[in-house]
């Protein structure tokens, strides 16, 4: 294993993002009018890159598949966005949120990364509230907070249940001011499916122009990728349906580094799995944890009598509840971290405790919380002695206004009132802490090429804590790469234009043509969902909530056969110079397939339970995750080289 250089300032912890940008080189404004960036990915990590790059004067060109930078994925993030402002008094700092992420995140982050999150995350909120991002705000006109799971304070800064979208709002908002202004020349419906080198450095993308077909060559000083997760390598997520690793894995061919491809997050309160039928999963907020209590019956005849029908929730008595995660976990309760109370759900839908008809489902339930909000309103609204009539009324009006379309997508998904029986609930696959290797400047291992956002290996460690994805892609987008490009870029002040007939961009373009021409050609009978499905069965059933050395190694077998198969069976129609979705699927799957057998071989090395990795040989007799901090603390980076079987690791 070779040892990479994390280029980790040297100095106390909490003085490190200070003296590096004391002491890395700038570029004069005049220069930097001279030098071109790409941005690939326009949600929030890249948006708010490209809008500040422009700001700051360089020439920024972005990309995004979608037709506008506001459709990113980042849109749907419902719950809220970190902040250690400590508006609530309660005892919050920069210190406890980055204490807080590292233990989260089962002591696999890097540490200098998460300081200076923690950190930066208080001039986020001031960044987003002046550009009139419409924050929650009490009654008293300050910003209100609420809490998410693994703290114990309130330092989540939300927009009702619409968090990720009025925070793409404001990045999109800057980005329009320097499109506006010709600094950003904006390519929507655009796929980048390669990355160029020239000279051992990312000087330019291939980029495939999703309505008319065409192949065009874009060239930079510099590619920032900032194109999200790859859940959506379970086929089911709770991912945007076009979420996709296509970007970060073109880079990993052309020599950036992938670190910890099987640090998954499996959120612990999605809608349920309800058939085969399914292409998405729908999340419900982790800021429902606030107020809704997690339970399942004491008794297994009690839940096998729900799941036949015969037998209401709200019809079984207190003492017949198991609250478990209040029982098992008294200090934190329900907001425990996610990988804790995912694990703790299928363990007791793996007793026999589950509640709907396939026993995946737990309740997610409002009762007591409307209740308590009932009384409390019918107090402050002068109500003496209200009857329980009142007290519900009041009571469901205060939980609409906190979650109210939260509640209102849940009975349209499955056609129950939340208000009147509990949410059933169950974890899906939502957030994925691996991705690219970057240093401490967002500098991937090749030279030129950085990742922001849930596209690098983040600052998540082996687990992501509710509202820090937000917070990073803001912190990556507006605050870090800003400083840390430019330090590369002072060596490109007498550069000029990277020319795009070069031999390099021939041959990159050349690739894509000989990868697209083969999907198309290969001319078989079965569809691209149908190799999509299969490997999000073998991803979720042996590489998914708990993993064994057996079903991992079965996995990678698996997959490659499944992968072969795709390229002599898979049928793509149309052809290559027109709009056609399926070719953009199939191009996505193809690099699924390949990204799925890393991702088993990961997590067959890592011989330890960590955060999102449960590996059933390491748990401690209560069925909590075992670390094994003597072997494996380290982050691993797979090198390419060649089949995924193949790849390298380093550390
Ligand atoms: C349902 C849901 C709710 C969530 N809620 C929260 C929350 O409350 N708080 C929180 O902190 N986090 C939340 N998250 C996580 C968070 O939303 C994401 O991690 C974050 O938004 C990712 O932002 P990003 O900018 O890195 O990527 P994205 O928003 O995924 O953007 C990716 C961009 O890359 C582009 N792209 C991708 N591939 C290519 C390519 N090959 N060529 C060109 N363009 C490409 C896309 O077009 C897009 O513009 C939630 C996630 C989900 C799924």
């Amino acid at each position: 294993m070779g040892i990479l250089d994390a280029k980790v300032p040297s100095g106390p912890l909490a003085d490190k993002w200070t003296k590096h940008k004391n002491d890395i080189n700038l570029v004069n404004p005049a220069n930097k009018r001279n030098i071109d960036i790409i941005v690939v990915g326009t949600g929030l990590a890249g948006g708010s890159a490209a809008a500040t790059l422009a700001e700051l004067g360089y020439n920024v060109k972005t990309f995004c598949y979608q037709d506008s930078p506001r459709r990113a994925h980042s849109i749907a993030a419902q719950g809220g966005i970190n902040a250690a402002k400590n508006y609530q008094g309660d005892g919050d700092s920069p210190y406890r949120l980055f204490y807080d992420t590292i233990k989260g995140g089962d002591y696999r982050s890097r540490e200098a990364n998460v300081y200076r999150l923690a950190e930066e995350s208080v001039n986020i909120i001031d960044q987003c509230v002046a550009q009139g991002v419409p924050f929650a705000r009490e009654y008293g006109g300050l910003l209100d907070n609420r809490s998410f799971g693994g703290v114990l304070v309130s330092r989540t800064f939300y927009a009702k249940g619409q968090t990720g979208q009025q925070l793409l709002l404001g990045a999109y908002a800057a980005m329009n001011r320097q499109i506006n202004r010709g600094k950003i020349e904006a390519f929507n419906r655009h796929e980048m499916l390669d990355l160029v080198l020239v000279d051992g450095k990312a000087r330019g993308i291939i980029a495939r122009d999703l309505v008319s077909g065409e192949i065009e060559r874009h060239s930079a000083h510099a590619v920032v990728l900032a194109t999200g997760g790859y859940g959506n390598v379970f086929y089911l997520s709770t991912n945007a349906m076009g979420s996709n690793v296509t970007a970060a894995w073109r880079a990993h061919r052309r020599g950036a580094f992938f670190a910890n491809p099987c640090f998954t997050q499996i959120h612990p309160t999605c809608i349920p799995v309800s058939g085969d039928h399914q292409s998405k999963l729908t999340l419900m907020s982790e800021s429902l944890r606030n107020d809704g209590r997690i339970w399942v019956p004491k008794r297994l005849e009690d839940a096998q009598a729900i799941r036949e029908g015969k037998l209401k929730p709200t019809q079984l008595k207190e003492e017949d509840r198991d609250y478990y995660l209040e029982r098992r976990y008294p200090a934190f309760g329900n907001l425990v971290p996610r990988d804790v109370a995912s694990r703790a759900a299928k363990e007791r839908c793996d007793a026999g405790f589950g509640v709907n008809k396939t026993g995946e489902a737990v309740y997610l339930d409002f009762a007591a919380a409307i209740e308590r909000y009932g009384r409390e309103k019918a107090k402050t609204s002068g109500i003496d002695n209200p009857d329980q009539a009142t007290i519900t009324r009041l009571g469901e009006e205060v939980v609409a206004a906190k979650y109210g379309n939260l509640f209102q997508m849940y009975e349209k998904i499955v056609d129950e009132n939340p208000y009147k029986t509990p949410m059933m609930i169950y974890p899906a696959v939502h957030y994925t802490m691996g991705g690219l290797w970057v240093d401490y400047n967002l500098q991937t291992t090749i030279e030129g090429c950085y990742s922001a956002g849930e596209a690098n290996f983040s600052d998540h460690g082996a687990n992501r804590l509710g509202a820090s994805a937000l917070m990073q892609g803001l912190a990556d987008g507006y605050f870090v790469l800003p400083y840390t490009i430019g330090d590369y870029l002072s060596n490109d002040i007498r550069t000029g234009p990277i020319p795009t007939d070069s031999e390099a961009f021939d041959k990159a373009e050349a690739d894509v043509r000989v990868r697209l021409e083969r999907l198309l050609n290969a001319n078989g009978t079965k569809s691209v969902d149908y190799f999509h499905k299969k490997l999000g069965k073998i991803m979720w059933n042996k590489c998914g909530m708990s993993r064994n050395e057996k079903e991992l190694k079965e996995a990678i077998e698996e997959i490659a056969a499944l992968r072969k198969e795709f390229y002599e069976e898979v049928s793509v129609p149309g052809s290559l110079d027109e709009m056609n979705p399926e070719l953009e699927k199939a191009g996505r799957v193809a690099d699924f397939l390949e990204l799925g057998e890393l991702f088993a071989k990961d997590a067959l090395q890592r011989n330890e339970s960590c955060g999102g990795h449960l590996r059933e040989q390491y748990q401690t007799e209560e069925g909590e995750a075992l670390r094994d901090d003597k072997n494996f603390r380290y982050v691993s980076a797979w090198e390419y080289k060649g089949e995924p079987k193949d790849a390298v690791l380093h550390n």
